[in-house]
């Protein structure tokens, strides 16, 4: 790092240190006119600070002193991140333009930020792909906004329009962290009435079980007689006549049995794939304990999507209503 770069290098961190947020540093550097660090464009334009340049540098171990080697690795052709212990950690020349201390609590804040932001990265959220809006079906989107009172936030909205050009009525709702408070019970407290639709489905299944077994009872007897008539007729017992009129009842009985179980099975696989109470309460506790150390918002949407299948959102007045579909 040359000589005119180490006081701008401390006034970004210090400026982070003191409170101001990212894109604020990033707007205090454009208006300065300080060039970015990655300004290699092809038609010599400088774009200006975003958040993640400033975000890049005030992250950077190099400041520290340190060069950290073999920070992520392939496994079986996927990029994966090394456990901080078994990356190559060495003091190398490079001057110190942060301390230890300073370091923490910048990495802190950023995460912190990240969870509130996560556009900053990917375009990922932890609703990503599970908020429904229950007026019009569509899915809900997201977007950040700022103001005085509550700073940068995230806003779920749903913009659908109808095809008479109309939209949908649904007011949007910040997801603040009461939202997301309220959004964890809803999922940890299963709805009475879902317990119950899906108790009442786990009956119906073992009805279809028990019909099943009582039918292939049926069959096996029906199966048996066919052979003991072959039998009686082998053996002289019975006429030609007498044989061909039981065989057709006997084969008519047969097929029909053959189909109804045919049906059921289907029947048995489809309700099969429901959880079952059981079912749901394990992965509630799995939930738990994932979303209890998840941080980023793709560790989130992933814990989220292990267990819920979507999430259904009305909102009239000021009242909020979700409900959670289980996987
Ligand atoms: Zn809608």
């Amino acid at each position: 790092m040359d000589e005119t770069k180490r006081p701008i290098y401390r006034a970004i961190v210090e400026r982070y240190l003191n409170g101001t947020n990212l894109g604020h540093i990033a707007i205090w550097l454009t208006d300065n006119k300080i060039p970015t660090p990655y300004n290699i464009k092809l038609d010599g334009k400088n774009k200006g600070w975003s958040n993640i340049t400033v975000q890049r540098l005030l992250a950077s171990e190099i400041h520290l002193g340190y060069i950290t080697y073999g920070k992520t690795r392939s496994k079986r052709g996927l990029v994966e991140l090394v456990p901080e212990e078994e990356r190559v950690k060495v003091m190398e020349t490079h001057e110190k333009l942060k301390t230890p201390e300073e370091h923490e609590v910048i990495m802190e804040r950023l995460l912190k930020n990240r969870m509130l932001n996560p556009n900053s990265r990917r375009n990922m959220f932890p609703l990503s792909g599970l908020l429904y809006c229950e007026k019009c079906g569509s899915r809900m989107r997201f977007r950040v906004g700022e103001n005085k009172k509550q700073g940068q936030h995230w806003s779920a909205l749903c913009y659908h329009q109808y095809k008479d050009g109309s939209k949908c009525e649904q007011r949007g709702k910040v997801m603040d962290a009461d939202f997301f408070n309220a959004l964890y019970d809803r999922i940890i407290h299963v709805d009475p009435n879902i317990l119950r639709e899906i108790e009442l489905h786990g009956s119906r299944y073992n009805d279809t079980q028990v019909i099943i077994a009582v039918k292939e009872q049926e069959l096996k007897k029906q199966k048996r007689a066919l052979d003991k008539l072959h039998e009686s007729y082998e053996e002289d017992m019975i006429t030609k006549q007498v044989f061909l009129e039981r065989r057709a009842i006997l084969s008519r009985q047969i097929q029909k049995l053959e189909e109804e179980l045919k049906d059921l099975r289907k029947v048995v696989v489809d309700e099969g794939n429901y959880p079952t109470v059981e079912q749901i309460y394990e992965r509630i506790g799995e939930f738990r304990e994932l979303w209890s150390v998840a941080v980023t918002s793709e560790e989130k949407n992933r814990t989220l999507k292990k267990l819920v299948e979507r999430i259904v959102y009305d909102r009239e007045g000021n009242r909020l209503e979700l409900t959670v579909c289980y996987r």
